[in-house]
């Protein structure tokens, strides 16, 4: 089984906790530490010869183009995270098109080329923003990475179908993975997540997945790879959530490299599209 790996490529600061983010004037003032943990990162999945999927934030790219040249040269699949952070479930439908639209013409002016998928900030297409889809969908994006199909704190769209699956607008859908124990049913694939379990349940989540004829999606942000980021949110819980564990991201990227096949979103589906194509052509021979 072919799991996804994903990096949103993104500064310490751009964090989007309600109540407590800074603004983009206050992001233009600081260190910009997002080069040296994005080539890091790159190092280690050339070193496991990984193809991933890089989500890249129009701001960042503005500010340093060779880095997403650097990423597509390496023959990494390209991802818009949108252009400001801004939570999807805070904006209009014109404001988030307004976003995209710039986050996609600022990739498009590096590469060349349309990003193929998008992931939200902070997975905030909810159960009240899902018409974003359809805003996607106009823009001709491939599939959408942005929903978490458990309700959290700030985030999550229960019901949503919890494997990758295809919209009716014609997109894939790619949930963030998601475990059951008991009558809980968990996010486990990333971010915070892959910091605050024991490695041992992200590993036995990824293997039961994997074990039930679904591939996980993980995914990490460069900045993860930073044990000491010089600012950090001011609410004891966001700080918490936004710094635990930092000094362990690094093994833990190193060890479900090693442990795990993974490729790029977009790999992934379309291998799971043949698999559905043979599935059906079998159907119909019986
Ligand atoms: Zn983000």
């Amino acid at each position: 089984m072919v799991n996804a790996l994903t990096v949103d490529v993104e500064e310490y600061f751009c964090y989007a906790y309600p109540g407590d983010a800074l603004s983009r004037d206050e992001w233009g003032e600081l260190e910009s530490r997002v080069v040296p943990h994005t080539l890091e990162t790159l190092k280690i999945l050339e070193t496991h010869k990984i193809r991933a999927t890089f989500f890249v934030l129009g701001w960042v790219v503005e500010r340093d183009p060779f880095l997403l040249r650097e990423i597509r040269d390496r023959g990494h699949e390209i991802g818009s995270h949108g252009y400001a952070h801004e939570l999807v479930c805070n904006q209009s439908p014109q404001q988030f098109r307004d976003d995209v639209a710039r986050s996609v013409d600022v990739i498009a002016d590096v590469t060349g080329e349309m990003p193929m998928g998008y992931r939200a900030p902070s997975f905030s297409i909810n159960g009240e923003s899902v018409w974003a889809l359809d805003v996607l969908a106009e823009f001709g994006f491939t599939y959408d990475a942005s929903i978490c199909p458990v309700r959290m704190r700030h985030y999550g769209a229960p019901g949503v179908p919890v494997e990758p699956h295809k919209l009716d607008n014609g997109m894939w859908e790619f949930p963030a993975a998601t475990m059951r124990i008991g009558a809980l049913h968990l996010p486990f694939g990333g971010g915070g997540y892959l910091r605050l379990y024991p490695f041992l349940v992200t590993r036995w989540a990824t293997h039961r997945l994997n074990a039930e004829g679904r591939p996980a999606m993980i995914y990490l942000h460069p900045w993860e790879l930073d044990p000491n980021p010089p600012v950090r949110p001011h609410s004891r819980l966001h700080r918490f959530q936004h710094t635990v564990n930092l000094a362990k991201t690094r093994s833990r990227l190193l060890h479900l490299c090693a442990e795990f096949e993974f490729a790029a979103i977009g790999d992934v589906l379309t291998q799971l599209e043949a698999e559905r194509d043979n599935n059906v052509a079998f159907a119909a021979a019986k």
